[in-house]
């Protein structure tokens, strides 16, 4: 019986054979493959449900189907029916799930771009994603939602909406408070910069938790919401600390009003900074090496910035001629000039630093005389980096309480756009540029 089953092996390649064998192999191999990754991609175990489901049903009316093949005499028929119909929706399934809790597509609109983005494509820190040769570069984004999935209810499709940058190790207690820029391990991601595809994309989807709503007023700036959520999470972290040391800094509801401010470094950061500090009612005093009659003195200005050539006035000499300075951002990432501002720092003061210093060549400092008067003025530094969705939501709202002070003087930071076609922003960095941005579409 075995040896005449072994022997007659043409029948098992009949039609009627063959097309069991694939619907066992779908079943038992494509199935259990398929849909895991399906519920990965998507995160909508829903589908899959329903899909097991209709396979199950299939199962259960069996009986009907094979008394309908007996009357009718259509069995090979019916079992390629079958198996051409749950080949069909399996191929079909990927392609159909919308994902749940997800933004959805955002359409890109316009792209910052940055010292991050230059020092990147130049070989600077970046890293590609795990198995890719390639980052997409862009973290300085602002989009339209095109689609979102069925339990998003911060943004809707056509609002204007922002993504964050970092997304969290998913191993420390700051990133699981969706506070990444604050991660205790170091294992983060940064979309466009470390191990996640950047924004300079037709089309981007992530979760609405990273997603803060722009109103469509602030369209043609909320692209400086990034840069700008940097300097507000700086300045937070300065008051705190101020708040939480001083005898006397709770005394009033807004402790930066009338305090004198030193910016250092007039690039987009620290002009950003001169926005948020300027609305609190701080003086704000703007230290770079440019002539007074260039494009970012002159915008420092306007908001009521008073401008300081650092060519004229060195670090160490501002304590001189300006006074000492309650807070000092610092947005230049030159170490040198960093602690020769020190000097500027008022009794008490606190000193924030943002700016990121390249390369490892030494420094020389004062350093006893520095500690000295750190330890002696009760003054704090502090370093920050990158920022929480809550410091976006505080961009966005700043940016519409500028666009009320200044109107379109807020706009006139970005210097230029370039169409997507024309990626020279990039290499080239113009004398007069102070935010340069790449159109996927027109705002
Ligand atoms: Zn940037
Ligand atoms: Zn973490």
């Amino acid at each position: 019986m075995i040896v005449q089953t072994l022997n007659s092996w043409r029948r098992w390649v009949e039609p009627w054979y063959v097309a069991y064998a694939l619907l066992g192999a779908t079943s038992a191999g494509l199935i259990p493959i398929l849909l895991p990754v399906v519920v990965s991609r998507t995160g909508r175990a829903t589908d899959v449900g329903l899909v097991m489901a209709t396979i199950s049903l299939g199962g259960v009316t069996a009986p009907l189907w094979g008394g309908l093949a007996d009357r009718y005499r259509l069995h090979r028929g019916l079992l390629a029916g079958g198996l051409f119909t749950v080949t069909l929706g399996l191929a079909v399934f990927p392609f159909t799930a919308i994902p749940m809790a997800r933004l959805g597509l955002a359409l890109l609109t316009s792209i910052g771009i940055c010292g991050t983005d230059r020092e990147e494509i130049s070989g600077g820190r970046a890293l590609t994603p795990a198995g890719q040769l390639d980052l997409v570069i862009g973290h300085e984004m602002l989009g339209q939602v095109v689609e979102v999935g069925q339990s998003v209810t911060r943004v809707q499709r056509g609002d204007y909406c922002v993504l964050t940058v970092r997304r969290g190790c998913g191993q420390c207690l700051p990133c699981a408070m969706n506070r990444s820029d604050m991660c205790r391990t170091g294992n983060y991601d940064e979309r466009g910069i470390w191990g996640l595809d950047g924004y300079q994309t037709e089309y981007v989807v992530d979760k609405e938790h990273y997603a803060v709503r722009v109103p469509s007023e602030l369209g043609h700036v909320g692209v400086l919401t990034e840069p700008l959520s940097v300097a507000e999470k700086a300045i937070d972290e300065a008051v705190h600390l101020q708040l939480a040391r001083l005898p006397d800094a709770s005394a009033t509801p807004n402790w930066l009003f009338d305090r004198r401010c030193l910016v250092a470094g007039l690039g987009p950061i620290g002009l950003l900074a001169a926005i948020a500090l300027r609305l609190r009612g701080a003086q704000v005093y703007g230290l770079d090496i440019v002539d007074a009659d260039t494009a970012r003195p002159e915008w420092l200005t306007v908001i009521g910035g008073h401008y300081v050539d650092a060519r004229q006035v060195p670090p160490d000499k501002v304590d001189d001629a300006l006074g000492p300075m309650e807070l000092i951002l610092e947005a230049t990432g030159v170490a040198g000039l960093v602690f020769n501002l020190l000097d500027a720092l008022a009794p008490n003061g606190v000193y924030v630093l943002t700016g990121i210093p390249s390369g490892n060549r030494p420094i020389e400092i004062p350093g006893a005389e520095l500690v000295r008067q750190l330890v002696l003025d009760n003054q704090a530094m502090v370093g920050s980096v990158n920022a929480a969705r809550d410091h976006f939501q505080l961009a966005v709202d700043d940016l519409g309480l500028a666009q009320l002070h200044w109107g379109d003087h807020v706009a006139k930071l970005i210097t230029h756009r370039h169409p997507y076609t024309d990626l020279t922003a990039l290499s080239q960095h113009p004398t007069d540029e102070i935010k340069s941005v790449v159109e996927w579409t027109i705002v």
